[in-house]
């Protein structure tokens, strides 16, 4: 029989922190914490392999549940000394998700489960409390109408109208005949009036009765959130986040505490230290007679638990720590057991009832990448940690996130501020204004940067918010789900804009106080490190000035790369882009497109001269271009190299198809005919000569060369003078020269002897007695990693172009891809973009097989990697694992790369620890 259900409580628990497969972090965490010692409520978690089960069987529980539910729920009943669907001392549960990795807000809860007219006599007379016990229990009726009858059920609320939205209705209509203000005006009698009209409502828009019967409530509750791993936003968080589908929700069924019990009641959500900073300060939100989900819901903003992380939207608001003392000094300590016991940031739920303290969740925290790193080396520093753990704390794309630009502080001190509100994910954005999720997904297809302007944002919007390029909310505060997901994806945004007003139907927002209206396409930027957002496009400044991504580059970097083992270079082709490598720390250039030379600015000139050899009729015509040309080539290559100073420079021969560079205006035209004596008509008809049906697999790269070997010689000959000359004057300097686009041994063969014609001239004429270089080849096309070993033969090193090994493996044109890749993802028919991420199943086998015979043939052969994923971390550990030399990506993505390879080195480490 499977086991299904774990308990735990009462300072035991069957499970603990790293059974996290299996319980969900949830539950792993809840049975964490009773080990501890810490106050939880009693509860047990019904496993995730429950739900994978359920999947397989159609949807239906496993027989043998029932049972151990049953048991389960004993179990509570003996320790919180009350009994489930007891008239006399009812106990409540809630049913919440956990999934092995947390996905905030993305599943459902039903809270208050179990009460009902026959448990609720004995609830109001235990509580002495009728209001409480009949606003639980209408809350009850509107969730569970939400999440088990509509959601669960997968209905479709007619005219987008959901039950909850009826029924929030019926509240405010009830509120207003009464000339209520707030929720918490209603009494007693109200709630039970309410409650009675819920439910006519829900028989009526469902067709069904809410089930009045504590087991029915429990067991509907239970399958709900099983369903709830499939829900749209679930499904929508995993595609983002990578998380498996198989991988499945667990459920914690645990007793009921109550923060809304009155004034010596309270909830509140914190994070053991800043999480938008990584301050070492405990940060928290909390609500006096409150539920749990009316602090992250963003409904009421709440109030910090402590003085000291006070800001300017919560000053006014009274601490944790000045109305209840002692229970804050006890929370504190809690704070510093966990973190000890998890040596990491925590975020924690936690719920006061009538002055006990109970601890709901905890979990390792969300964080930007700015509290990732000094959190990482403050714990160093504390000695919580060692330094391999710090390395492993920074996600590589966190690492990105500190590369961003920030707001010009100059420019900011006289912009026009429109509104304020919390800093919940830092750096800045500007975009246009849209207001709906849609819009901003509509908005960044069509490639338009956008800020997502919401009243409050909920999980529904999650795809809008990761479309958006910055979010601002008028309600919320730092731990509301839009702070939390955000921050999770390093994406700026600002939370709890109080003076905002959001009219979603009219596309308008207004700020009080003012004669501000934004309207739907108005540009505005936010800075989401002070929380302020400001009207127009505001210039940003280089990440470089950013303070954090000083400490990330001086303090942090090295210690990352005292585990990297691994090199990294740079793809770079001006001397400009090889210092920007250089200072974020490339160890030499892995792809000098030569061909750059000729685009933007001061390309003019070399780009006549190539011009006129691309449309010179005879070898002689060609020579005298290109001798024209050479002195540009030369000039282009040893400024690079000068920069480089010694470090490896790999120099790709002339790469894309010609036509490309053939005058497309007229009047260009006529100035290149003047010049070769031609007619512009000749050149035109010149020009669709040259054109190609499919130029990506036309007359480029090595092909240019066996077709006109003039065109190789030249550019060797730039080459190795550049060498000579640094040589000379004292600079030490091996270029690497790569021939790209090889399909044979041949292509390498041929090009090679124009290489050593060309080296010993070089050297006779420099008067030199040694010219080092190394001489490779690309692997970008099948053939050329299935004859690896052949390859190997004459190439001293590889690199892989894995932009074009992608595009020839799958067929898929690299230039038009863009056209239907979403379909192949949306239908998950790829999981990932092979463009950006190497497919390690189909263009990875290439890779390892291309590795593994270049070194059967040439075991000191040099292999690198120069395509864009070069810099992506999941294809960085790939490269480490297939034992490449180095990866090479372009400058700013050197530091993500340089940790992504510090982090695969240490990972092998402790897989290679566990297995022995
Ligand atoms: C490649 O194909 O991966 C590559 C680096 O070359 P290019 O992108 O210039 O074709
Ligand atoms: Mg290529």
């Amino acid at each position: 029989m499977t086991k299904y259900v774990y308990t735990f409580g009462n300072g035991s628990a069957e499970g603990k922190a790293s059974d996290k497969n299996l319980l969900g972090g949830k539950g792993a965490n809840l049975a964490e914490m009773c080990l501890l010692g810490i106050p939880v409520p009693a509860g047990f978690t019904i496993s995730t392999e429950c739900c994978t089960d359920y999947y397989a069987n159609g949807c239906k529980l496993p027989d043998e549940l029932t049972d151990q539910v049953l048991v389960g729920m004993k179990k509570i009943e003996v320790i919180m000394e009350k009994k489930y669907g007891d008239v006399v001392n009812p106990l409540l549960v809630s049913c919440r998700s956990g999934a092995r990795s947390s996905m905030p807000g993305m599943m459902d809860t039903v809270l208050n489960v179990g009460l009902s007219p026959t448990t609720i006599p004995g609830m109001i007379a235990k509580t002495k409390n009728p209001r409480f016990v009949w606003d639980s229990y209408r809350r009850l009726i509107m969730m569970y109408a939400d999440v088990v009858m509509e959601k669960a059920e997968g209905l479709e609320p007619a005219m987008g109208k959901g039950i909850r939205k009826i029924l929030d209705e019926k509240l405010d209509e009830i509120k207003h005949a009464k000339g209520y203000k707030s929720d918490t005006d209603l009494d007693a009698a109200d709630l039970k009036v309410l409650s009675e009209a819920f439910k006519i409502l829900i028989q009526k828009h469902l067709g069904k009765p809410f089930p009045d019967d504590p087991m029915a409530q429990l067991w509907g509750s239970i399958a709900a959130v099983l369903k709830s791993w499939n829900g749209k936003k679930a499904i929508s968080y995993r595609r983002i986040e990578k998380i498996p589908d198989d991988w499945g929700t667990a459920v914690t069924v645990q007793a009921m505490v109550f923060g809304n019990m009155g004034d010596s009641s309270a909830t509140g959500v914190a994070f053991t230290r800043n999480p938008a900073t990584g301050d070492n300060k405990f940060y928290g939100e909390w609500l006096v007679n409150a539920q749990g989900e009316d602090v992250v819901a963003g409904i009421r903003t709440p109030s910090p638990i402590n003085d000291e992380t006070k800001n300017e939207q919560n000053k006014h608001l009274q601490s944790m720590q000045s109305i209840m003392p002692a229970i804050y000094k006890e929370l504190d300590a809690i704070r510093t057991k966990l973190e000890q016991n998890y040596t990491d940031m925590l975020d924690i739920e936690f719920t006061i009832q009538e002055k006990k303290l109970w601890m709901l969740q905890c979990r390792v925290g969300k964080r930007t990448g700015t509290a990732a790193l000094n959190m990482a080396i403050d714990m160093l520093d504390e000695r919580l940690i060692d330094e391999q753990t710090a390395v492993m704390r920074v996600e590589p794309k966190q690492a990105d996130e500190l590369l961003h630009p920030i707001l010009d502080p100059e420019t900011e001190k006289t912009a026009k501020l429109i509104v304020k509100g919390l800093p919940a994910g830092p750096g800045a954005a500007s975009g246009a204004i849209v207001f709906t999720a849609e819009d901003a997904v509509a908005a960044a297809r069509a490639g338009r940067k956008n800020i997502l302007l919401r009243e409050e944002t909920n999980p529904e919007d999650v795809e809008g918010m990761r479309a958006a390029s910055g979010i601002l909310t008028a309600r919320g505060g730092m731990t509301s789900h839009a702070a939390l997901v955000a921050r999770g994806w390093g994406k700026c945004c600002i939370v709890g804009a109080g003076a905002l007003h959001v009219d979603v139907k009219s596309r308008q927002a207004q700020i009080t106080g003012t004669d501000i209206i934004l309207k739907e396409g108005d540009v505005i930027t936010l800075n989401g490190t002070n929380g302020y957002a400001y009207l127009g496009s505001l210039p940003m400044i280089d990440a470089r000035e950013n303070p954090s991504f000083k400490r990330f580059m001086t303090r942090f970097m090295p210690m990352a790369d005292k585990f990297r083992t691994m090199g990294v270079r740079t793809n770079a082709d001006t001397p400009e882009d090889a210092q920007n490598a250089r200072d974020f720390g490339a160890e030499g250039i892995g792809l000098f497109r030569t061909e750059h030379m000729f685009y933007g600015t001061n390309a003019d000139k070399p780009l006549f001269f190539l011009r006129k050899m691309i449309l010179s009729k005879t070898v002689e015509e060609r020579k005298v271009a290109l001798a024209e040309l050479y002195p540009f080539v030369k000039a282009s290559i040893k400024k690079t190299m000068e920069v480089m100073n010694g470090l490896p420079v790999t120099i790709r021969l002339l790469d894309p198809p010609l036509h490309e560079f053939v005058p497309q205006g007229a009047e260009k035209q006529a100035e290149l005919g003047r010049s070769l004596g031609l007619s512009a008509e000749e050149i035109r008809e010149r020009g669709e000569e040259l054109h190609e049906s499919n130029p990506m697999m036309g007359h480029r790269g090595v092909r240019l060369g066996i077709s006109y070997p003039e065109v190789t010689e030249m550019q060797i000959r730039a080459i190795f003078e550049c060498a000579a000359e640094l040589n000379k004057a004292g600079h030490k300097c091996i270029p690497e020269i790569m021939v790209p686009v090889t399909c044979d041994v041949a292509e390498l063969d041929v090009t090679r002897k124009i290489v050593d014609a060309v080296h010993n001239d070089v050297m006779k004429r420099f008067g030199l007695i040694l010219l080092e270089y190394k001489y490779g080849t690309m692997i970008e096309i099948p053939r050329a990693a299935l004859l690896a070993d052949r390859m190997a033969k004459s190439a001293e090193f590889f690199s892989f172009g894995t932009n074009d090994l992608t595009q020839m493996t799958f067929g898929f044109s690299r230039d038009d891809i863009g056209e239907f890749m979403n379909d192949y993802l949306e239908q998950k028919i790829l999981a990932a973009d092979p463009f950006q991420t190497i497919d390690q199943d189909g263009v990875g086998q290439l890779i390892t097989m291309a590795v593994q015979k270049g070194r059967a043939t040439r075991s000191n052969l040099k292999v690198g990697i120069c395509g864009e994923q070069g810099g992506d971390p999941a294809s960085v550990e790939f490269c480490y694992k297939n034992n490449l030399t180095y990866v090479s990506c372009s400058p700013f993505r050197v530091p993500i790369a340089r940790l992504a390879a510090a982090q695969a080195a240490i990972k092998a480490k402790m897989g290679a620890k566990a297995k022995s």
